[in-house]
């Protein structure tokens, strides 16, 4: 399942991120490639933005119409899956590979007793905990532009131990029966859900993690739409 339904206000390309032009290709494209090349796929749906259902339908993948929250959207598509197993993936991550999409399913099926298994990279950084910042909040502001940001945007109250710490990517891959016990849960953490693993570790659920190559970077900013670019042209062109 390929989450493509976000606006993509924060890339500021004046529409939906996952039709943006990357490399020759609307973003979602590239994603769906990989899913098409992955030997442990066996259909593809995408969950897409108003107005652009149209643009994919017809060939072989599925396509629903997103929803308001990222959740809705993966319900939406969900309903439409029929298999035990389902990886999620955002079309914002479009250098994912075959290889990776089939090793995260590898790491579920090698574990009957986990509910889910987890692209994710070891945290790099050292990072701080700060006091929630003055008005306007940090979300608020526009991330590409983060760094002309005039004034403090917060004061340090700890720094977190980075060992243990991992930055969730895609793919993510679940048993079909408990992510749909998961998206049942509290609504109002459902709504809230930034990546489907927090739901099924909201009912207690166990979720692996899988290390995704350094590559498979998520576009956020016009910075990484360039980098992104830039690591596609090279890999077409192997
Ligand atoms: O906004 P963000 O980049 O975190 O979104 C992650 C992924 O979730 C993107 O691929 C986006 O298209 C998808 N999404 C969605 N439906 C929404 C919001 C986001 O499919 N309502």
């Amino acid at each position: 399942m390929i989450a493509a339904a976000g606006s993509g206000e924060r890339l500021g390309a004046g529409g939906p991120k996952a039709f943006v032009p990357l490399a020759g290709r609307p973003m979602v494209e590239w994603s769906i490639a990989a899913c098409r090349a992955a030997e442990s796929v066996r259909s593809i749906v995408v969950a897409c933005p108003p107005g652009h259902v149209h643009d994919l339908a017809g060939g072989d993948v599925g396509v629903v119409d997103g929803g308001v929250t990222r959740a809705q959207s993966v319900s939406n598509a969900l309903q439409a899956v029929g298999t035990d197993l389902v990886a999620i993936h955002d079309a914002a991550r479009p250098l994912v590979t075959p290889e990776l999409i089939d090793g995260v399913v590898a790491t579920l099926v090698e574990d009957p007793q986990a509910d889910g298994a987890i692209a994710a990279s070891p945290v790099s950084d050292t990072i701080k905990r700060a006091t929630a910042p003055e008005h306007p909040g940090r979300n608020a502001y526009p991330m590409h532009d983060m760094g002309n940001a005039l004034r403090p945007m917060g004061e340090v109250e700890e720094t977190v131990d980075r060992g243990t710490l991992w930055a969730a990517q895609t793919p993510q891959v679940f048993r079909v029966d408990a992510l749909r016990a998961a998206m049942a849960g509290d609504p109002e953490r459902v709504a809230a859900a930034t990546d489907e693993a927090m739901l099924i570790e909201a009912i207690g659920g166990r979720v692996l993690i899988h290390p995704a190559p350094a590559d498979n970077l998520k576009v956020t900013t016009p910075v990484d739409l360039r980098l992104a670019e830039l690591l596609l042209a090279e890999r077409s062109g192997q």
